[in-house]
């Protein structure tokens, strides 16, 4: 198994990692320039594949040069540090406000672990701290020169607050990480993700708008791979994202979240065929604890009368 080309461009390749044991999940992206990116990292559990799937292209992990990770939850980060014993020039790219967190992860794991219970933070792997001399924070703007390819960093909070899209500037194709929520291709299942504990719906819909406003030519979800038509996936991002929020806020503390699920998964996820329900379910229950804690975030914001 190793990275497969995307009828895109010539440079931009996608390795399945199979995340969690799931096909069509986790993506990883290569583009194989002068310089070597490899885009999003997925958990450590993933790590091995990864190098793996290098190996099998034909490169060694010495020849990749940049790690870009879209946010630092452990699903897109947590590789990172494993490949990098491996990838000995290679340096990390993120979120100048995620970048503390990668040199020393012991905050994010326990607030991963809260946030995700003991049974899913076990799927999530683990992290492994990675020396400041090979971090490298990105703000909005940045760019990073591959030769032909060059990558611009977004400022894409909501999802999280350290949250990058990545736009391509030669291809035009934008590497959402979670920003745009999750793609299920084949079902065309498309679904907001909205995990604990720093979901924000605001700043989501805000970030979706900028994505639309930037016509991007694809969207390349890492949860899972291209989206053809930006437009289409983005406009039912926007219903989707404020039609979950009510319901949450709405049904869940008088249904309960079991039906609260129940309800969220026939909304999005009627025509899953590929995609276990189960699997499925495991999103949006992220996304039920997430919106919760959202609600309750904003009900103690709200000014005293
Ligand atoms: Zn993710």
């Amino acid at each position: 198994m190793t990275f497969a080309r995307l009828p895109i461009e010539e440079e931009t390749y996608l390795f399945d990692v199979r995340m969690f044991g799931q096909e069509g999940f986790g993506a990883i992206y290569l583009i194989a320039d002068d310089r070597k990116a490899i885009i999003e990292t997925g958990t450590s559990w993933d790590a091995a594949r990864i190098l793996e799937a290098v190996r099998a292209f034909g490169l060694r992990p010495g020849d990749i040069d940049a790690l870009v990770v879209s946010h630092i939850h452990l699903d897109h980060a947590g590789g990172a540090g494993f490949l990098l014993e491996e990838m000995s020039r290679a340096r990390v790219y993120v979120h100048e406000r995620g970048l503390k967190h990668l040199a020393d992860p012991t905050r994010l794991l326990a607030s991963a672990r809260e946030a995700l219970g003991p049974e899913e933070s076990q799927a999530f792997g683990t992290m492994r701290p990675i020396p400041a001399d090979r971090l490298v924070a990105v703000k909005e703007g940045d760019r990073l020169e591959l030769g032909k390819h060059v990558l611009r960093f977004l400022d894409s909070p909501g999802h999280a607050p350290h949250e990058l899209t990545i736009l391509d500037e030669r291809t035009r194709c934008m590497y959402t990480g979670d920003a745009a929520g999750l793609y299920f291709p084949g079902d065309e299942i498309l679904m907001p993700i909205a995990p604990a504990p720093a979901f924000d719906l605001g700043q989501n819909l805000e970030t979706l708008q900028r994505i639309l406003a930037l016509e991007p030519k694809a969207l390349l979800f890492s949860h899972y791979g291209p989206h053809a038509n930006p437009k289409e996936a983005i406009d039912a991002m926007m219903i989707a994202y404020p039609a979950w929020a009510r319901v949450v806020k709405d049904s869940l503390a008088s249904r309960g979240p079991d039906r609260v699920l129940r309800q969220l998964y026939d909304m999005s996820c009627r025509a899953a065929k590929r995609y276990p329900r189960e699997f499925l379910e495991r999103r949006i229950r992220t996304s039920i604890t997430g919106l919760a804690a959202y609600h309750e975030r904003m009900e103690h914001a709200a000014p005293v009368r």
